[in-house]
């Protein structure tokens, strides 16, 4: 018995990294998993990976979660093909780092617009179905990076935005039976962070190994670390949280 049988969960940015890890958990818990992701294609090899069991399917959808009329055709499509939606975790994400006198407009409304738009317009398409059946679990991943990060404005100020949006998510939702919280994820290891090793021409095992040495829990996170709080957050066991964000971070942020 799995705490998401006859479930149906959809993870936005879920054919990598932390999306994956999440959707693989909720497929391990019993639930049907719609992946959406950019690229179809990629959305459906994800899919395919999922370890679904005792009829729960898995679908791969291609959705830019920026675009309004993309958010609600995939959520659509989710009900029709899985037979409803109960879990919407916003986890699409992209970065464009750079400090800010270098920050093209470009840099700036792209971050926002997948981040925080992105939340807005999925959370809006679901809610109606939410609303409905007087229940929904709904879960944004916000980051660490909004408290503040060097060459990061525009990602900082959309995943702060993300914990605004969450809090109001659960003052306006929750007469209605519907939980929304935000997970900050400190560094997990994905090719998101990768990229950052990159950028600044850094090994990208060397730049996981001084992450790990300078956080109070001595690693680096793993998908899998967030998958475990996005099911807790998700659950029924959880029905009297709402509106906030949990940190998991190793302590990443204590001072
Ligand atoms: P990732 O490995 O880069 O994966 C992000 C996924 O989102 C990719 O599959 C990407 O597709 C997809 N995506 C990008 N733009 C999209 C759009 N407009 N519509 C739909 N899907 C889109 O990132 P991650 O590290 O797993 O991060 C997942 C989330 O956690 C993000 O919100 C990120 O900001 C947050 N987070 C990550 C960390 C970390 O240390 N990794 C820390 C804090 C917060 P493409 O491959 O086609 O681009």
């Amino acid at each position: 018995m799995g705490r998401f049988d006859g479930r149906v969960v959809v993870v936005t940015g879920a054919a990598r990294g932390i999306g994956f890890g999440t959707a693989t958990r909720f497929a391990e818990e019993g639930a049907s998993v719609a992946v959406l992701d950019l690229d179809e294609a990629s959305a459906a090899e994800a899919a395919g990976k999922l370890p679904v069991s005792g009829g729960a399917k898995a679908v791969g959808i291609g959705c830019d979660v920026s675009d309004s009329a993309a958010a609600e055709a995939a959520v659509e499509r989710v009900v029709t093909e899985l037979g409803g939606i109960h879990v919407l975790v916003n986890n699409a994400g992209i970065t464009r780092d750079n400090l800010l006198f270098k920050m093209t407009d470009d840099d700036w409304d792209l971050v926002v617009n997948v981040h925080l738009r992105g939340a807005f317009l999925m959370t809006r398409a679901a809610q109606k179905h939410f609303v409905a059946q007087k229940y929904g679990k709904i879960l944004n991943l916000s980051s660490v990076s909004a408290l503040g990060n060097r060459g990061q404005a525009n990602y900082s100020a959309a995943k702060m935005g993300i914990q605004g949006l969450t809090r109001t998510l659960g003052i306006e939702l929750g007469p209605f039976g519907i939980n929304a919280n935000a997970i900050a994820p400190g560094f997990i290891a994905t090719e998101m962070t990768d990229a950052t090793a990159a950028r600044l021409k850094m090994d990208v095992e060397e730049f996981r190994r001084l992450n790990a040495e300078a956080n109070p829990v001595r690693r680096v996170g793993y998908p899998e670390d967030i998958a475990a709080a996005a099911a807790f957050l998700c659950s029924d066991e959880a029905s009297y949280i709402t509106g906030q964000t949990l940190y998991v971070d190793g302590g990443a942020k204590l001072g």
